[in-house]
């Protein structure tokens, strides 16, 4: 009966009426189209330096920028690789390049040598905005790897045969060429494992990132609402989609300003929310953890908190009733999000201009200009209100594809445009969203992405391990750590230490193991499929290990 929802075909919309959204722009003119009433307004706020960019001062700087590395021979469609943790040229680099219509990949700068190459190779980068720290990273193995050719500029001092960022920064913003824009140009291409398999570029388009935005922060009665006078807090990873387009391009459209940090330590973090008078904060499961569990929290004065808005990973009841606690002034929800769905899928209505009521432990309802189904993967049917099945999108906001792999492409997004997320929820009668579970492979330790495909490909490289699973294990702290089955090779030998010091030489903190254990055989389908279910069942039936 309701108009937001069609309960023939069990489809869900947003209770809030959809809006027009200009997403024929190209995102750098979407998002900086009130300029002119907010030139003087702070919009990037460095925490370490406590430098302020007014919203003029960063505009100028992205044009220059983008004269910049358009003399530098940077073409439309040309991939940029920002390597750098939170900062000022993050920001203006990312606009930069969409002002040229360059692409923009974003990558995390612990990650390995091994990492960032799979990463520059797939995406053929042309350049990569750094920090000298990382340089040594960038140094191309002869022997080992495809050799690819690409510029390095960096931020600070830069080593040789690397260019300082003056080189672009300082560049005459006259000089900026004319580029023609197709609203389905790419313009941002993170990596995410999707559903199954090793990270792909998500190609993510000016209409999807504008189409997204708009869903949470335009029109009379937006999703989450935010002003001029709001301070986000940008301490979570600008490589990841969340931080990127949730915190930066919500702020930037919204006229907010944004707080830049680059490190997470507790006592810092609590010293610039008060300093700065932070009014929205973006956070994860486990810095929400940080928060409620840290005494040090009442000798600072957060009570400008008036928005927490949590992500990237399932936020229980009781951490949520925890943060309660100490920000009792503050509207606490959360966001559900998903790189390939560019990203934002649903968010508390708590956010919204004109607030509903929502309950605890809900990721949401679906944004505006979307359609979502929940899927019964055995019937192929689309379910109605409080049956769990598998979470499907639609709308102009999802990725384009994934870069050069049609197959996983139509794996992910059916004929019928949908986008299937790998993650199992239900709605329930007041529309709101809760995830349940996940029946993709990926492991969110902490929010970040652990493909266990990835895990499990090294570890086939090893001699002696003749076969290999990867799955999650529950974690206080982490939500979910990556923990190993492995086979011997018949007549080897093995220690878990040894296996555990293997796979962390070559990956990131989080992915490394935290528990391998020994079996016989890896169980699988009769197609050859890994059984994660029955090897996540064994982990929780039992604490004895075979
Ligand atoms: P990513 O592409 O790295 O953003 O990871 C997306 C995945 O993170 C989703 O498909 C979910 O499995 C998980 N996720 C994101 N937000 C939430 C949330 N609020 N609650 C539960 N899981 C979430």
């Amino acid at each position: 009966s309701d108009d937001y929802y069609d309960s023939t075909n069990h489809i869900f919309k947003s209770k809030l009426p959809d809006i027009p959204i200009s997403n024929n722009l190209p995102l750098h003119t979407y998002c900086f189209e009130k300029l002119t009433e907010i030139s003087n307004r702070p919009c990037l706020i460095v925490a370490s330096t406590g430098k302020t960019y007014t919203y003029a001062e960063t505009y100028l700087q992205c044009r220059k920028i983008a004269a910049g590395l358009s003399k530098l021979g940077i073409q439309k469609g040309y991939v940029i690789m920002i390597l750098l943790q939170n900062s000022a040229e993050f920001v203006l680099s990312l606009v930069a390049a969409s002002m040229i219509g360059a692409v923009a990949t974003t990558a995390n700068p612990f990650y390995t040598s091994a990492e960032i190459f799979k990463q520059i190779t797939a995406s053929k980068t042309k350049l990569i905005i750094t920090q000298a720290m990382y340089v040594d990273k960038l140094k191309q193995n002869e022997e080992k790897d495809e050799l690819i050719d690409f510029m390095i500029i960096t931020v600070d001092e830069p080593p040789v045969n690397c260019l300082h960022f003056s080189v672009i920064s300082d560049a005459n913003e006259d000089e900026l060429p004319k580029v023609e824009f197709d609203p389905e140009d790419a313009v941002l291409l993170p990596f995410s494992s999707g559903t199954t398999g090793l990270p792909k570029g998500v190609i993510l388009t000016h209409k999807s990132l504008i189409t997204s935005v708009a869903q949470q922060v335009d029109g009379e009665n937006p999703h989450l609402y935010l002003t001029t006078e709001d301070v986000l807090l940008c301490v979570l990873p600008l490589f990841h989609i969340f931080a990127l387009s949730t915190v930066l391009l919500c702020a930037l459209r919204a006229g907010s300003a944004v707080l830049l940090i680059h490190k997470f330590e507790i006592r810092t973090l609590l010293g610039l929310i008060q300093k700065h008078k932070v009014t929205v904060a973006m956070v994860v499961p486990p810095l929400v953890l940080a928060l409620a569990k840290n005494p040090t929290v009442t000798e600072f004065d957060i009570s400008s908190i008036r928005l927490v808005l949590s992500g990237a990973a399932p936020l229980g009841k009781e951490l949520q009733e925890m943060l309660h606690n100490i920000i009792p002034q503050a509207v606490l929800g959360q966001g559900y999000g998903m790189t390939e769905a560019g990203p934002v899928l649903s968010m508390s209505l708590g956010f919204a201009k004109h607030p509903l009521p929502v309950s605890s432990g809900s990721c949401g309802t679906v944004v505006r200009n979307a359609e979502l189904k929940v899927l019964d993967s055995e019937t192929g049917r689309s379910l109605g209100y409080n049956q769990p099945g598998e979470i499907c999108i639609r709308g102009q906001q999802i990725m384009k594809g994934y870069l050069n792999d049609e197959n996983a492409t139509k794996a992910t997004i059916d004929e019928e445009g949908w986008l299937h997320t790998g993650d199992i929820g239900y709605i329930d009668d007041n529309d709101e969203i809760f995830i349940v579970d996940r029946v993709k492979e990926l492991i969110k330790f902490k929010g970040f992405q652990v493909p266990p495909a990835e895990l499990e490909g090294l570890l086939l490289r090893h001699p002696s391990i003749a076969d290999a699973a990867v799955v999650p294990q529950k974690d206080v702290a982490a939500g979910e750590v990556p923990v190993a089955f492995v086979v011997i090779s018949n007549g080897l030998d093995l220690t878990e230490d040894a296996v555990k010091e293997f796979i962390a030489k070559q990956v990131v903190f989080y992915k490394r193991l935290h528990k391998v254990y020994f079996i016989h055989a890896i169980p699988k389908s009769p197609s050859g499929k890994i059984l994660r279910k029955d090897l996540r069942a064994k982990l929780e039936s039992t604490t004895q290990m075979p």
